[in-house]
C-alpha cells in the first residue's frame, strides 16, 4: 500500500492567492473519539470550559442532545455517516475492512449537483484504501508517511494545514463540500502541546497518556487499584487532546473567514464514537468492545450561516433521536440538494414543521474479533445494541449473558420493563436476521501493525 509522499498540499506562503468566497461551503467536522459529556449541550454540568470555539459554535446553531452511533470504531462509524447505511448495509467489518464499494457516498452525491469535495483526515483508519475516498476530488489522508516514519496519524494541526490548502486549491466559484477528521482524542494522548496540558494536568507528573501509561492506569482499573488522583489525570490528558483539537478547530474557521468562506457555511459537527473512562472497569479507556451509553452517546451539532442558514425553526437545543446514520441525508437537504442518502432521514424536518418518525439505532461492536463468526456476519457474536424510544439495549451473544435494557442517557440507569425489553430485543433480532452473509477480512502486514499500533488489535478474551 506505499504511496509517494504527498507533500503537494502543504501550506505554500508563496502561492497565489486563494479564490475569493463566492459559493457555499458545507464543513463536515469529525472529533474521533470524544464523549458527548465532553462537548457543547451534552457536556456534563460540572465539566470544564474545554473547546470555547466548538461551544460557540454549537451555541450559533442546533445542537443534539441524543445523538447516537452505529458503531464502536473509526471506520464503521464513518462508513455510516458517508453511507446512510448501518453496519450491516455498509459492509465494514472491523478497522482495515473496506466499505462496501456499491454503498452510496455522501460526496458523489454533492458532486453529481456540482459541488467541489475534499478530505483531510487525521488517521490511518480512513486511509484511501478503505474506500471513503470514493466521490471525493481530493483526499488528503496522509498515508505515504506511514512506510517512511512509521505514522499512523497525524496532528490536529496538520489536518487544519491540509484542510486549508485543499480549500486554496479547490476550483473556483465552485461550492465546496469540505470533510476534517481530527484524530487527537484517540489514544495516545501525546499530541496537545505543553500550554495547552497545563490547564488540565500537572506537568511535574512523569506519567504521560502514551501507549505505556494508558496500558498501566488500564492494567490498574482491571485490577480494582486505580485511585481518584489517577482517574483524574487520565481525564486531564484526555481533555486536554480536545482542547487542542478545539484550537486548531478556531483556526480552521478563523483560515475560512480570512479566505471569505464563512459568509454562506454550513458547519456539522460529530464524534464517530465515545470511549470508556473508568466507569466500565471491565473495559476502561477503549472502545470496541461496547456499545453501550459510554460508546454509543455522541457530540452533534449543526449551524449554518447566510445562504446556508438552518430553518426558522430550528431548535438551540434538540432533544429528539438523532443518528449519525441520519447526518448524510440531513446535510444534503440543508445544503438545497435534496434527496436521501442510504436510509437516513432528515433531522431538520421537524424544524420545518413536518413530523418526523425517529428510526431505531442499530450498532454493533467490532471486538474481540477472535469471537467472530467464520459462516455468517463476522460481528454476530459481539455486543449489539438498540436505541429506540429514550431506552438503549444490549446484547452479548459471545458472553451468553441476558439482554440489559437502560435508560439512554448518561449513567446508562437499568430499566426493568420486561415488555419494553422484549419489543427492543425484538427489533434487534430481525435487525440481524438480515444482516449479510460472511465478509472476509484479510489484513495485510503493513494494515496488521498499523492496526496494532493504534489499539485496533488487541486480544480482549471474554
Ligand atoms: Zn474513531
Amino acid at each position: 500500500m506505499a504511496r509517494p509522499l504527498l507533500l503537494s498540499l502543504l501550506p505554500c506562503a508563496a502561492c497565489a492567492a486563494p479564490p475569493a468566497g463566492d459559493a457555499p461551503l458545507v464543513l463536515l467536522l469529525s472529533l474521533d473519539t470524544t464523549r458527548a459529556d465532553a462537548l457543547a449541550c451534552t457536556a456534563a454540568p460540572d465539566a470544564v470550559d474545554v473547546a470555547p470555539r466548538l461551544r460557540a459554535l454549537a451555541a450559533e446553531g442546533s445542537c443534539f442532545t441524543r445523538a447516537w452511533s452505529s458503531s464502536s470504531t473509526t471506520l464503521s462509524a464513518h462508513a455510516t455517516v458517508m453511507t446512510g447505511l448501518d453496519a450491516h448495509g455498509h459492509g465494514v467489518v472491523r478497522n482495515g475492512s473496506p466499505v462496501d464499494p456499491a454503498a452510496p457516498r455522501l460526496a458523489a452525491r454533492f458532486v453529481a449537483e456540482g459541488w467541489h469535495t475534499a478530505a483531510a483526515v487525521g488517521s490511518y483508519a480512513l486511509e484511501r484504501e478503505m474506500g471513503l475516498d470514493q466521490g471525493f476530488a481530493a483526499y488528503e489522508d496522509h498515508g505515504g508517511w506511514r512506510g517512511l516514519f512509521g505514522l499512523y496519524e497525524v496532528s490536529a494541526d496538520t489536518v487544519t494545514d491540509s484542510a486549508l490548502a485543499l480549500l486554496d486549491a479547490r476550483p473556483a466559484g465552485k461550492p465546496t463540500l469540505l470533510f476534517a477528521h481530527y484524530y487527537d482524542v484517540h489514544m495516545p494522548w501525546d499530541s496537545a502541546p505543553d500550554r495547552i496540558r497545563g490547564r488540565f494536568v500537572d506537568l511535574a507528573d512523569p506519567w504521560r497518556g502514551d501507549r505505556a501509561g494508558i496500558g498501566q492506569i488500564t492494567a490498574d482499573a482491571k485490577a480494582g487499584r486505580l485511585d481518584p488522583a489517577h482517574q483524574a489525570r487520565a481525564r486531564g490528558h484526555y481533555l486536554a487532546e480536545l482542547a487542542w483539537v478545539d484550537e486548531q478547530v478556531g483556526r480552521l474557521l478563523d483560515g475560512l473567514a480570512a479566505r471569505g468562506l464563512d459568509d454562506d457555511l454550513l458547519v456539522v459537527v460529530f464524534a464517530d464514537h465515545g470511549e470508556t473512562f473508568d466507569e466500565e472497569p471491565a473495559r476502561p479507556y477503549s472502545h470496541g468492545p461496547d456499545v453501550d451509553v459510554p460508546i454509543l452517546h455522541v457530540p452533534l451539532f449543526i449551524a449554518g450561516r447566510g445562504r446556508l442558514a438552518l430553518p426558522a425553526g430550528a431548535p438551540k437545543v434538540d432533544p429528539e433521536q438523532a443518528r449519525l446514520q441520519d447526518l448524510g441525508t440531513t446535510l444534503l437537504q440543508l445544503s438545497g440538494l435534496g434527496g436521501a442518502l442510504g436510509s437516513g432521514v432528515d433531522l431538520s424536518e421537524p424544524w420545518r414543521g413536518a413530523p418526523l418518525d425517529r428510526p431505531p439505532n442499530f450498532a454493533e461492536a467490532t471486538k474481540p474479533i477472535e469471537q467472530t463468526r467464520a459462516d455468517a456476519w463476522p460481528n454476530l457474536p459481539l455486543e449489539r445494541a438498540v436505541v429506540s424510544d429514550g431506552h438503549l439495549l444490549t446484547r452479548a451473544p459471545y458472553l451468553g449473558t441476558a439482554d440489559a435494557l437502560f435508560v439512554a442517557a448518561p449513567g446508562q440507569a437499568p430499566v426493568d420493563d420486561p415488555a419494553r425489553a422484549a419489543a427492543l430485543g425484538a427489533l434487534l433480532s430481525a435487525w440481524d436476521a438480515a444482516a449479510p452473509g460472511h465478509r472476509a477480512v484479510e489484513l495485510d502486514g503493513g494494515t496488521q501493525a498499523a492496526l496494532e499500533a493504534l489499539g485496533y488489535l488487541e486480544p480482549s478474551a471474554p
